[in-house]
């Protein structure tokens, strides 16, 4: 029976809940404070906890706006168009949990419970590269079922499934905190991040929607999942939180304190933060005190642009799509498509637009297809990729941020993207979608310095041919 070592000699309780909430209660709007943080931003400095709180003081929508323009010319300036691609694979939901607002809660007797079998997953794996993903992020409850061993597996057996020339390039995970033992072994099947959010940087808050008798109330062993992981070797790591659960503005001075945290602590800050809002699930009625506005979200992916410039921001299709549309142009650099949270879904011939909630953890916004998502945002002038060069060549951690390298972007992300894009034009794309894609393949190209657009263009021409997997 598995067994995870769940003593913390170490314990680091870095959120201090007293110091968040005197923040929050001193915010007033001072725009002559906002514009010079907005300077220090513009100039791709990260941000003290004290300036982001001057930045969620704001709140005439003049000066809002501001926010707005500053997180749209930090996104043109620092990570260019791009936009990168990924799809989550459920693999389970049995759960030992209760966390209320979930669909996988142990109490909620009507959920159909299900883990993947290894065809199964092969199934859902091929599905989703029959669509042209590269990158999936693996979910699972947690459970005694799904230990580090299982779930190593899990990702192995994605890594080795191939479909035509499919084939997933870099898996992610989102699994319940491990202890570094643990965290050894998923390291060693080759995961690219870890993720884990933490719901709610609020003590009292946390305790509330997490009973105390169960493994998801220790606040602390989940807050410190990452320390435990880097030693274990993880140093890609992606951090969130629940948003609905506690006021927004706190939610984000507590992520922006995790971030330094581990930036000061183990040299490398997390790779990407996430920022979901809580939705419909089986058996949840939304009448929170704490929901989030679509006016509030604007502003929370906003300022934590400006306050983390280096971090890479996931938005997922929990939002629907005309706001995913608009803040995409905030530097929100991963978003999913054609997303299904149902155990087994990628396989099923159902639409996306009929869900069935006790088969799934919550409700999706956005129902496009890939292949829409792709389409739109090819209109909107940004460049879909499916690049995972970086994690393949070692270019991960401490000694490499993507977005921290001058000129970095252009001479690989930009080229890789322009890689990727060209593959799901020849192998994935609609008629209408392969034009676009021509065009902006074209355009892109042409903005390459001399040299590289030379090897560029050959490469593209070895695409056209029939090789794959390219990159820079
Ligand atoms: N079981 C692991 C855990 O709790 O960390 C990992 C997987 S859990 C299925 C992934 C995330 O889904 C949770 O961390 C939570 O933030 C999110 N989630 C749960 N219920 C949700 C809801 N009703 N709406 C939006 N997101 C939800
Ligand atoms: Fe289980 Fe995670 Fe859902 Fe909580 S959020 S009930 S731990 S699957």
């Amino acid at each position: 029976m598995f067994h995870m070592d769940m003593t913390m000699p170490d314990a680091v309780d870095f959120i201090d809940d007293a110091k968040l909430e005197g923040l929050v209660a001193g915010m007033r709007e001072d725009p002559e404070a906002v514009r010079r943080v907005i300077a220090k931003s513009l100039s791709k400095e990260a941000l003290t906890v004290e300036e982001t709180a001057v930045l969620l003081g704001a709140e005439s929508p003049a000066l809002v706006e501001e926010i707005f323009e500053a997180a749209r010319t930090l996104k043109r300036e620092v990570y260019g168009n791009r936009i990168v691609f990924f799809a989550p694979l459920y693999v389970g939901n049995f759960c030992v949990n209760d966390c209320k607002y979930c669909g996988f809660r142990r109490s909620l007797t009507t959920a159909v419970r299900h883990t993947l079998s290894d065809e199964e997953l092969v199934r859902e794996t091929q599905a989703l590269e029959a669509l042209g993903h590269k990158r999936l992020i693996l979910v699972y409850g947690e459970s005694p079922k799904y230990d580090p061993e299982f779930i190593a597996h899990t990702v192995r057996t994605v890594y080795g499934t191939k479909n035509g020339r499919g084939e997933i390039r870099r898996v992610n995970i989102n699994a319940a905190p491990l202890d570094e033992a643990g965290f050894r072994t998923v390291k060693a099947a080759g995961i690219g991040t870890y993720q884990i959010f933490q719901e709610t940087y609020h003590k009292a808050t946390y305790a509330q929607w997490h009973p105390a008798a169960t493994t998801k109330g220790n606040y602390l062993w989940r807050l410190n999942a990452f320390d435990r992981a880097f030693r274990a070797g993880i140093d890609d790591m992606g951090l969130g939180v629940l948003f609905g659960l506690y006021d927004w503005r706190f939610e984000v001075l507590a992520m922006v304190t995790h971030a330094r945290y581990l930036q000061a602590t183990f040299g490398v800050g997390p790779h990407t933060l996430s920022f979901p809002r809580i939705k419909p699930a089986e058996g949840l009625k939304l009448d929170l005190k704490w929901q989030v506005s679509d006016a509030e979200y604007k502003r929370l992916v906003a300022i934590l642009r400006l306050a983390v410039p280096y971090t890479g921001l996931i938005m997922t299709a929990r939002e629907p799509a005309e706001l995913r549309h608009e803040v995409l142009a905030f530097g929100v650099s991963q978003i999913d498509a054609g997303t299904k949270l149902e155990i087994g879904g990628y396989q099923e011939k159902r639409t996306g637009a009929e869900q069935v909630l006790n088969r799934e953890q919550f409700q999706v916004g956005d129902t496009r297809s890939l292949d829409e998502v792709i389409g739109e945002i090819l209109d909107d002038g940004y460049i879909p990729s499916f690049c995972t060069s970086c994690y393949r060549l070692g270019r991960t951690g401490e000694h490499f941020m993507e977005y921290a390298i001058p000129g970095f972007i252009g001479k690989f992300c930009t080229p890789n993207a322009i890689m990727t894009l060209a593959e799901y034009v020849q192998d994935y794309a609609s008629p209408a979608v392969k034009v676009k894609g021509e065009a902006v393949i074209a355009r892109e190209l042409e903005k390459l310095e001399p040299r590289l657009q030379v090897e560029a263009k050959a490469r593209l021409a070895r695409i056209r041919a029939g090789e794959r997997d390219l990159y820079f």
